[in-house]
């Protein structure tokens, strides 16, 4: 009596699955065919100095609209370009994308910085800090204006990433380890890098002011980047309770839909203007 009825589930289940590898495998093609079209762009999300309110740079992140005008989202396309090797080609089209929109504006303000999200792929083949180098050497930009972002994942085979990381830091780079916590890395590297900047995923952001047992996680995490000499980047602030906690307790900068979301380079020119004359005294 099963007989039919598996037969049929079967059927449709073989169906599902050729459904999503073809699907899968057209994605790949389209992204192929959004490099001819130009399809990508960068959107930038501010950082804000939580003592001044002052804007000190953005987060580029990677957009993809595609030829039917549908807006793809990079935790669908990055780890796809990822396993298909094509994010190396997407990286560089995003340190092209940012020189392009970004010398101008950095070059009045060379005290802001922009950082860009680099993949595991990024930190085990040389040559990531020599294009970035040339490129902005290009537009007459210097390196200290940038920041690359690195996530724990990108330093699971830490001897692959340890000789690119120092080339990136000898080229004089900053770097941010990325997402913070969410990772399955040892906490030795942390200290063995030379890292400028820890960023306080937002997992642990949205804990403050709750009473989850977790945000006591998300105060010893502040502890051990401060201890360690690492400056913090809070994201995902969304309250202003979060933000206050966050100040309280000595971490500088923070992004979140609370200041502003990603935006076009033009807005974001705007929103360093606005920002800076709301700019609040320096408390201590
Ligand atoms: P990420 O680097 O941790 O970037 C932060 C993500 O959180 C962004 O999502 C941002 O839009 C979002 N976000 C910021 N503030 C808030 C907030 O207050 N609330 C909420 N709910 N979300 C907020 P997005 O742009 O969708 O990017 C997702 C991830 O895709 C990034 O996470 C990064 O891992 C990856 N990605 C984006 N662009 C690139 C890129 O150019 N290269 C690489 N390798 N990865 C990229
Ligand atoms: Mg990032
Ligand atoms: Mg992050
Ligand atoms: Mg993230």
């Amino acid at each position: 009596i099963l007989g039919p009825v598996g037969l049929i589930l079967g059927v449709l289940l073989t169906g599902l699955v050729i459904y999503i590898a073809q699907r899968r495998m057209s994605m790949e093609g389209e992204l192929q065919a959004a490099f001819d079209r130009d399809e990508f762009f960068v959107e930038y999300q501010p950082v804000i100095d939580l003592r001044t309110g002052r804007c000190v740079g953005a987060e580029a992140l990677a957009r993809w609209r595609n030829e039917e005008g549908k807006l793809i989202s990079p935790n669908v396309f990055i780890p796809l370009a990822e396993a298909n090797g094509m994010i190396q080609r997407i990286t560089t089209r995003v340190m092209e994308l940012v020189v392009r929109d970004a010398a101008e504006l950095l070059r009045t303000d060379p005290k802001l910085h922009i950082a860009i999200n680099l993949s595991s792929e990024d930190l085990h083949t040389h040559g990531v800090e020599d294009r970035m180098k040339e490129l902005m050497a290009g537009a007459g930009m210097g390196p200290g204006s940038l920041m690359f972002e690195i996530t724990e994942r990108g330093l699971m085979s830490p001897d692959k990433a340890r000789g690119v990381l120092l080339a990136v830091r000898a080229g004089g780079f900053r770097v941010a380890i990325d997402d913070f916590g969410t990772g399955h890395s040892s906490l030795s590297y942390l200290a063995t890098y030379e890292l400028d900047f820890l960023k306080i995923d937002k997992m642990f952001v949205d804990t403050l002011g709750t009473d989850a047992p977790t945000s006591l996680v998300t105060f010893h995490i502040i502890e051990l980047a401060r201890s360690l000499g690492l400056q913090m980047i809070a994201e995902g602030v969304e309250t202003e309770a979060q933000r206050d906690i966050l100040r309280e307790r000595g971490v500088q900068y923070a992004q979140g839909w609370l200041f502003g979301r990603p935006m076009s380079i033009h807005k974001l020119g705007e929103f360093i203007v606005q920002a800076a004359s709301t700019e609040q005294p320096a408390a201590t």
